[in-house]
């Protein structure tokens, strides 16, 4: 199998989403060597993107392989637009997040998978810690300022709903917190 082969996108993955997940990829040289699938789905719900191992390769004895599903639309201001129509630092940042959690998981055995999605299923605190851990690995791997855009994004410029915002306030990384990891980098 070529290095190429080891990025799947399904049919439908509009071809800008595929370049900005390709150049968000080069960002995490470690991914190289990993399966990773893309395909767009009209039925996540409560997310716009979503990573996670593919369940059949967890069971069987081969190289676990990764999944990224993106939702098809997105929500700007009430109005429903393809995904592939935001910005692309917006969505660089976005899809280098989702890598950032494949990162996290490429440490976990089976057993740690089954038990990491229960608590993400059941637990706040969890969330959160799942959360900040794939902020951190993007940000390390570069992508800060595009992590950074991506929060400007969703949190002032995107018109989501009050509800959204709450969620995303309560579980997500704040920007001034992701700001403080980029000089800590800088400095290093
Ligand atoms: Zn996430």
């Amino acid at each position: 199998m070529t290095s190429s082969k080891k990025v799947i996108f399904r049919n439908d993955v509009p071809k800008r989403i595929s370049e900005i997940s390709l150049k968000a990829l080069s960002f995490y040289p470690e991914l190289e060597s990993h399966t990773i699938e893309f395909m767009v789905d009209d039925n996540i719900t409560k997310s716009v993107m979503q990573a996670q191992p593919k369940f059949v390769s967890m069971l069987g004895f081969g190289k676990r392989t990764y999944l990224i599903k993106i939702s098809r639309h997105f929500k700007l201001k009430g109005k429903k637009i393809p995904i592939d129509d935001l910005p692309e630092d917006v969505l660089l940042g976005w899809i280098g997040h989702e890598l950032g959690h494949i990162m996290d998981y490429l440490h976990k055995n089976t057993w740690s998978m089954i038990i990491f999605g229960i608590g993400y299923l059941t637990s706040k605190s969890f969330i959160i810690s799942a959360e900040r851990a794939a902020d951190t690995y993007a940000v390390n791997h570069g992508l800060g300022e595009y992590i950074l855009k991506t929060k400007d994004f969703i949190l002032n410029q995107a018109g989501m709903s009050p509800s959204y915002l709450d969620k995303i306030n309560r579980l997500y990384l704040p920007p001034e917190e992701v700001m403080i990891m980029i000089e800590e980098l800088e400095k290093n």
